[in-house]
């Protein structure tokens, strides 16, 4: 045994771990009662699985790898962001949004992001590696278990560092695994995908079995605007975008949401939002507008609140709905686009603008 490599239980889908099983010769039910120790009760130590026979020395078999909270800070409003130390000393954040009335979690899906989107502080990290899995799935176990709500019902939105659609296949997996009956039981109603629609996997992500709440981060309603705003749009456009929207499978009642970030005197005028209004046509979607959280570093400003509501009003007299996402844990650099963590790198523009903030 112990010149095999251990199998490791956080980036493993139960039916692997039953196959495991089998092959080692033991009961594949062993594998769910593994499964709940490890996402309903937070224990990762195998000694500890008390129901679990002795003679089977799961530790010799297996591992749990888990994210190590490395810091925790809370706002006033509630919102906690944790900073957390990844197997290879990386690290990522997780924020809990709490009451918005559900209780969400914000998990990261890559170790900064490479999508550079002109207005986000994440992007200006660049990309360091994907996500496995495990490590996805476990900011979520990490939270519930720190948070004391492994038994309650939480939402999760893969809106934290990150684009979710650039590690599509850890990305899904981690969606399953917390889908599991017994692992979390999330139901995919509760989990929100947030991208800026890179599309291939939003073509392949119309396919799947597992069907998350979609989030489109548009930002624009031009070809040129959302060049410079969001420039994956180079490589696939407004329209290809807004095409596959109408084409995406929806359920009953299931309504894309659509983000649109607002910077004043950029993309923030009636005139947008008219254009906005047309481009939405004849797809099922709604509206939800994120006044910028500025930061230093980034060239834009946050339109007043004058200027937001004339705009949500534009559409919503049109037939849209549309909220205002209201930006929490701003005072400790938890809003969105805020997240960015310090990279082992004096020179990385992560490590400097980090202490730019601090
Ligand atoms: N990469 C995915 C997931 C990140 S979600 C995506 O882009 O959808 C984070 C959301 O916050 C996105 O809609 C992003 O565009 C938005 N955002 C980024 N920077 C922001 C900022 N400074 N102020 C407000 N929203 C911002």
């Amino acid at each position: 045994m112990s010149a095999m490599t251990r199998i490791d239980i956080a980036e493993t889908e139960l039916h692997e771990v039953e196959t495991a099983l089998a092959q080692l010769g033991h009961p594949r039910f062993h594998a769910r009662q593994i499964f709940q120790w490890i996402y309903k009760r937070g224990v990762t130590d195998f000694d500890q699985m008390s129901d679990l026979p002795r003679d089977l020395r799961l530790s010799t078999m297996f591992v749990a790898t888990t994210p190590a909270v490395e810091r925790v800070e809370r706002s006033t409003d509630g919102t906690t962001k944790f900073l957390l130390r990844l197997a290879d000393g990386k690290h990522i954040e997780s924020v809990y949004i709490p009451d918005t009335p559900a209780q969400t979690f914000c998990i990261s899906t890559q170790v900064g992001c490479a999508m550079r989107c002109a207005f986000c502080l994440t992007g200006k990290m660049g990309i360091d590696r994907n996500l496995t899995a495990g490590e996805i799935a476990g900011q979520v176990r990490v939270l519930a278990s720190e948070l004391g709500m492994l038994d309650r019902r939480f939402n999760i939105v893969l809106m934290g560092m990150g684009e979710p659609l650039h590690n599509y296949d850890s990305t899904m997996k981690a969606l399953r695994m917390l889908a599991d009956d017994h692992g979390f039981a999330m139901s995919p109603r509760r989990m929100t995908l947030s991208t800026v629609g890179v599309l291939p996997a939003l073509e392949r992500l119309a396919t799947e079995p597992l069907m998350p709440n979609l989030a489109i981060s548009l930002h624009a309603t031009t070809e040129e605007q959302r060049d410079l705003l969001v420039p994956i749009n180079r490589k696939y456009g407004l329209e290809e975008l807004l095409d596959a929207c109408r084409q995406f499978p929806l359920k009953r009642r299931e309504r894309i949401t659509f983000e649109y970030v607002m910077l004043q005197d950029v993309n923030d005028s009636p005139e947008d939002a008219r254009r906005l209004v047309r481009l939405l046509h004849g797809i099922r979607g709604k509206v939800n507008l994120l006044p910028l959280n500025e930061a230093p570093g980034i060239p834009f400003s946050r339109p007043s609140d004058e200027r937001v509501n004339r705009f949500a009003r534009i559409l919503s007299e049109h037939g849209i709905t549309v909220s205002v996402r209201k930006s929490r844990g701003r005072d400790i650099r938890a809003a969105c686009g805020q997240l960015i963590t310090e990279s082992n790198h004096a020179n990385a523009p992560g490590k400097r603008l980090a202490m730019l903030m601090a």
